[in-house]
């Protein structure tokens, strides 16, 4: 039974992640996590960021389908979120578990991870590592209650060999499948 619902291509393939960097009405940054068949996503205002002494602001967004990770370009005006659209940084992601204050371990099973992933979202404590082109290393986003009780989620770089003091997303606007600008995504350039 176990080994059914696994299946051949979930034995095999690491979960995924994308970061899109889009302009719609103001600049953002999707943070997408592929867990249980969707992109799990928060929109991140200032962008993620490496350096382990900063917080910043992620908004959950709703799920988006797993084939939206490869769209780069510009979304028409009467779409929702209109404007261009960059592939900043993708890769697989490994979850990790906390299994006591600070001390975390890989979850590499997929179905394992998977369940450790749902259960970390209901929690709002979501830990995973990185493999990206620029996001490396441990990470977490944490649910938070803000004022007037809108719920909000902070991004948070652990301190590992890959935190980076002061560092901007903004600093780095090349996509991480085509090398352009989000201004030459914006004019359509191949
Ligand atoms: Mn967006």
């Amino acid at each position: 039974m176990r080994l059914e619902t696994l299946g051949i291509r979930d034995s095999c393939d690491a979960p995924v992640f994308v970061v899109q960097k889009h302009r719609a009405t103001t600049l953002h940054y999707d943070f997408r996590l592929e867990i249980g068949g969707v992109m799990a996503s928060w929109a991140i205002p200032k962008g993620p960021t490496l350096d382990s002494g900063v917080k910043r602001l992620a908004m959950p967004v709703p799920d988006h389908p797993l084939e939206y990770r490869h769209f780069e370009g510009v979304l028409e005006e009467q779409q929702a979120g209109a404007g261009a659209v960059m592939i900043w940084d993708t890769g697989t992601y490994t979850a990790e578990h906390e299994v006591s204050k600070g001390v975390r371990r890989d979850v590499p099973d997929r179905a394992e991870a998977e369940a450790v992933m749902r259960k970390a979202l209901e929690d709002g404590n979501v830990k995973f590592r990185l493999h990206g082109t620029k996001l490396r290393g441990s990470f977490a986003l944490v649910r938070t209650r803000g004022f007037g009780g809108k719920v909000s989620w902070l991004w948070i770089k652990h301190r590992d060999e890959h935190s980076q003091a002061g560092y901007d997303p903004n600093d780095y606007d090349v996509s991480a499948v085509s090398g352009r600008s989000l201004a030459e995504i914006a004019a359509g350039s191949p």
